[in-house]
């Protein structure tokens, strides 16, 4: 699909392009780790044969020690190397992860690398991945040589030559096809990862098809499938009506949600709180770390908007002693928010106001996939969990409550849940990733503390609809 028809791709969502950036990002920075290198990287793929042609000139010329981005073919395999350097009479070639730690993608990922520069001739003394180092403290600017490990992964990728080329020969002979190879739609669109021409290929799966439930793996659902179970109607046939699939089923049927009440209602807070707040909170966690005494990835609250009877311009006043130092903030409709976007340095004055004003309540309701209270924990805005409110986290409640519509068969978020219960509200869930994204200007932001308040808003409805 991607040699014959790139065109049928699915867009890159902007999450998605925010995580290729700081990939992009962190194997700029790595440059420096061996600096003074020459650049190869193509600005258009046409430059490809060009860059080719060039890194091999640049590889045969002894006053270039090292080169970023080198692009090299072999057998019709094409690759670009982050950094390729210059070691006595030999090369040592380095590929950067944006990651705390190694995986088997990576290594295969090196393995391929290695096959074309071998192939390419290139005499290599080493193949080395380099990662971030997850103890590395900022302390000043940041210093590559700490940030930064290296590991060796040349005997792996030796041992894994054979696997790789017959590998690509057997892939070659796919793209040598006139056409892209007729296959069905299957397990392989989901697994391991999600395939790009989803929009193209599964366009004639009606979106009530009970292929989009998820009481059934996915393997069980496409053997219906492919045994002539065609529709939803023939699917219920072949199960018990008051199985959860049915049910799911008949959601989709009804175009609406199914939830199990039963257990739902048993999660229910008791005694029923008398003053319940909704938090939002943005965090943001820098692969590279930007204040001094911080980790790659560590965490900081950015922002948050808390929604609750006791913000109001009145309560603002309470906080007047906190004022000189916070960032920016502000009150209405009771709703508190506050950033500090224009000063990540500032993010810990949100803890003492967090701690302030999640004490005026007796329950504290948010929408994460993550565990708030080993949050507050972290971040020392509760002691122990023995604090005056309970946390109410949605989004493991309504986990628990199977609640199930197709937009969640790829994951519950808060968009999706958006999507299935208030189709009037659209989420963009924007703020989750402006801090990725490249528009760091104060539209951006403004446009972040907006999501953040309309989240905190469906996540009071949705508490709302459910248990008042
Ligand atoms: S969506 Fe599925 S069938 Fe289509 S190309 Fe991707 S994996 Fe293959």
């Amino acid at each position: 699909m991607q040699k014959k028809h790139p065109y049928l791709r699915d867009k890159l969502s902007i999450e998605q392009r925010a995580k290729f950036q700081r990939g992009t990002n962190v194997g700029v920075l790595a440059h420096e780790y061996f600096p003074g290198g020459i650049d190869m990287s193509p600005s258009s793929p046409a430059q490809f044969p060009k860059k080719v042609q060039e890194t091999m000139e640049n590889f045969n010329n002894p006053t270039v020690n090292v080169m970023y981005e080198a692009v090299f073919q072999h057998n019709d395999t094409l690759i670009m190397l982050d950094m390729l350097v210059r070691d006595c009479d030999k090369w040592v070639a380095v590929e950067v992860k944006s990651s705390l730690r190694l995986s088997d993608t990576y290594y295969n990922d090196a393995a391929l690398q290695y096959y074309v520069l071998h192939g390419c001739g290139v005499p290599l003394s080493d193949f080395k991945l380099m990662y971030l180092n997850a103890d590395y403290v900022k302390d000043g600017s940041i210093d590559v040589k700490q940030l930064f490990k290296l590991e060796s992964v040349l005997e792996y990728v030796v041992e894994r030559e054979e696997f790789v080329r017959k590998n690509v020969e057997r892939l070659k002979t796919v793209v040598a096809l006139p056409h892209s190879p007729v296959v069905n739609i299957g397990t392989q669109c989901h697994n391991p990862y999600p395939c790009d021409f989803q929009g193209h290929c599964w366009k004639h799966v009606p979106k009530n098809s009970y292929l989009f439930t998820t009481a059934l793996d996915d393997e069980t659902l496409f053997q219906h499938y492919f045994n002539g179970v065609n529709n939803n109607t023939k699917m219920l046939q072949q199960l018990d009506p008051n199985s959860m699939e049915a049910q799911q089923i008949e959601a989709l049927e009804t175009s609406s949600y199914y939830i199990d009440y039963k257990t739902l209602y048993s999660l229910l807070p008791q005694p029923k709180p008398k003053s319940v707040a909704y938090l939002n909170l943005l965090l943001h966690r820098p692969a590279v770390p930007e204040i001094d005494g911080t980790k790659p990835y560590e965490e900081m609250i950015l922002a948050f908007a808390l929604q609750g009877e006791h913000e109001n311009a009145a309560a603002m006043s309470s906080l007047q002693g906190l004022e000189g130092g916070m960032g920016s903030m502000a009150a209405a409709n009771n709703c508190f928010v506050w950033n500090c976007f224009e000063d990540h340095n500032r993010w810990h004055e949100a803890i003492p106001i967090l701690v302030e004003k999640l004490s005026h309540y007796e329950l504290i309701v948010c929408f994460t996939p993550q565990n708030l209270t080993t949050t507050l924990l972290r971040h020392e805005i509760i002691q122990n969990r023995e604090v005056g409110y309970k946390v109410f986290n949605l989004f493991d409640v309504l986990q628990q409550a199977h609640f199930y519509h197709p937009t969640i068969k790829r994951g519950l978020t808060l968009q999706r849940l958006s999507e299935a219960v208030f189709s009037e509200i659209k989420l963009f869930e924007h703020s989750r990733i402006i801090l990725e994204a490249t528009s760091q200007d104060l539209l951006g932001y403004q446009q972040a503390m907006e999501d953040l308040i309309t989240e905190n808003k469906v996540v009071a409805k949705t508490y709302q609809l459910f248990f008042k």
